[in-house]
């Protein structure tokens, strides 16, 4: 007897044993209804969805010659009975990747004249349609504009955007949706049932997520595990054939994040390697897995739609992060993905990663950090608030950027004890070494010795050279002089018998960090916090 596989064999053949796709079942019922069928359908979606299922399943009510009440299908007149066979003269099923030039479509525009051999309509399904070329497209333009009364086109694809946006806009274009998990997996139950085969709940949930949306790959696997067994099946032997780590492993791992146990990273790659396991595939499970425990977090665990004990395990893990860890950590998995692929040292490469992420439990979020700084700030600045307070620079610039974010390029003084936001802001408020290494002040000069400077400094402004030559211009009453300024040499003119004026003001020096009292013990916690963030741990 020939084998058929169960996505072949368990393909709807009424509109109502579709799953998933309930809106463009009730469009495309609603048309025969009113007698409102268009020339040209396109069906967009990923692969598996039901596209070419609901091409087929819409062509056979068309042509049914006994349509039932509901407008499905009756499976048992010849017409359908011809295109359940495959071998409908007026259904015909071209795919677009083997037939994709314009000889195939000239071919096509001439036969489409032709009547339907007994059916209604004579009726084209092109399969995976934008592999056509351009000329193809432009060849089926105008037939798709103007066909025969009694012609339709039905287009399946799973790339639309490939598709010249003047074919589209001659069809009617449906988006088929990806199916849920609690629907690949009601199917699949279903089978099993038809089948008389046992399979463990959590067994079915395994296939339907490594599916992903995709009834016809759900089918497939289901097909292999039922050979690799004649038994009940069971999770374990599902992650055998699919080549999966076990859900334990990613709860252990859960644990050891917990207890702060980083040797775990490097037993669990070891047992991965002894394993023989792909270790990217792995990686790839363990983002699921984050996936997973961030979903449970923010949208609570009953959304997970998990059969137990897996449910009470996810609920369990949860606990042991926060909101903030899990989108660290999942941040992390995702950026660390891609390079992993390409390492050359796989191996270390999933250590470091995992040691990453065994670490974070100790970090804190950069939001603590900067909500702890201004409380420290603001219960200093209640504390002293005469102008002795030293200056923290991280928001010094401005007093409209409170919150600025440290960055790596911050750098700590140690002479002073203030973080310098950056190198520039470190030149722009030199330090005492620096300021020593430019002979500024000498180095040996102790930090709480500095004498106070005066606010205005005095000015002193003698002219160096007095040119006693009056100003020719007999028409002035007052002669003048010309003299130059001491501080710059620029010519001065003054009215004989007056004090001479600067030249330029001399503004008052702004106090600098090197005045100000320095309070090493006050910045402990902040610099503490600081280090916390940059480098990811405590350092004690
Ligand atoms: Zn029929």
């Amino acid at each position: 007897m020939k084998y058929l596989v169960l996505a072949r064999r368990y393909r709807p053949q009424t509109f109502s044993d579709v799953m998933g796709q309930e809106t463009i079942i009730t469009t495309l019922k609603n048309a025969l209804r009113f007698d409102r069928v268009a020339h040209a359908y396109l069906f967009c979606g990923s692969r598996g969805v039901g596209k070419t299922t609901i091409a087929r399943l819409f062509a056979k009510a068309l042509n049914c010659q006994a349509l039932g009440t509901d407008h499905e299908p009756c499976n048992r007149c010849s017409s359908c009975l011809e295109i359940l066979s495959g071998q409908s003269l007026d259904v015909i099923e071209i795919d677009g990747a083997s037939n994709r030039g314009i000889d195939d479509i000239r071919q096509l525009n001439e036969t489409i004249g032709y009547a339907p051999s007994h059916g209604k309509y004579k009726i084209y399904i092109i399969d995976e349609v934008h592999m056509l070329t351009k000329e193809a497209f432009n060849a089926l333009l105008k037939t798709l504009e103007e066909p025969p009364p009694r012609a339709k086109f039905f287009f399946a694809t799973t790339e639309p955007h490939k598709i010249l946006p003047t074919i589209v806009s001659r069809c009617q274009r449906f988006d088929m949706q990806r199916l849920t998990e609690a629907q690949i997996a009601q199917k699949l139950l279903t089978i099993a049932k038809d089948l008389k085969r046992e399979i463990s709940p959590e067994a079915i949930h395994l296939i339907a997520s490594f599916a992903e949306g995709s009834l016809r790959d759900a089918e497939s696997l289901f097909d292999q595990i039922l050979c690799f067994t004649d038994d009940a099946i069971q999770a374990e032997q599902v992650r055998s054939v699919l080549g999966l780590v076990s859900d334990e492993l990613f709860f252990e791992f859960d644990t050891a994040f917990n207890e702060g146990r980083i040797s775990f990273a490097f037993e669990l790659v070891e047992s991965l390697f002894q394993m023989g396991k792909d270790l990217s595939h792995f990686l790839e499970q363990l983002i699921g897995h984050y996936r997973r425990l961030t979903l449970a977090k923010t949208m609570g665990t009953p959304s997970l739609c998990l059969p137990e004990p897996l449910f009470s395990r996810v609920n369990r893990a949860v606990k042991l992060y926060t909101q903030a860890q899990l989108f660290y950590i999942l941040e992390t998995l995702l950026n660390a993905f891609a390079p992993l692929q390409k390492s050359p040292m796989q191996r270390t490469s999933l250590e470091s990663i995992l040691l990453q992420i065994l670490r974070s439990k100790n970090r804190i979020p950069i939001e603590v950090l900067i909500r702890r700084l201004n409380e420290l700030e603001q219960n200093i600045s209640k504390n002293e608030p005469s102008a002795s307070l030293p200056n923290i620079p991280i928001d010094s610039n401005s007093s409209s950027e409170p919150d600025r974010i440290l960055q790596d390029s911050d750098v700590l003084d140690t002479d002073t004890n203030i973080l310098c936001v950056n190198e520039a802001e470190k030149q722009a408020n030199p330090s005492k070494s620096d300021r020593a290494s430019r002979n500024e002040i000498p180095e040996s000069s102790p930090k709480l010795e500095v004498p106070p400077e005066p606010d205005v400094l005095p000015i002193k402004i003698e002219p160096c050279i007095e040119a006693s030559v009056p100003v020719s211009d007999p028409d002035l009453i007052k002669p003048s002089v010309k003299a130059e300024c001491i501080a710059c040499c620029n010519p001065i003119h003054s009215v004989v018998g007056q004090d001479l004026q600067p030249c330029i003001p001399v503004l008052p020096k702004a106090p600098s960090v090197l005045e100000r009292k320095p309070d090493p013990g006050r910045y402990e916690t902040l610099l503490r916090f600081a280090a916390v963030e940059l480098e990811g741990t405590i350092k004690n």
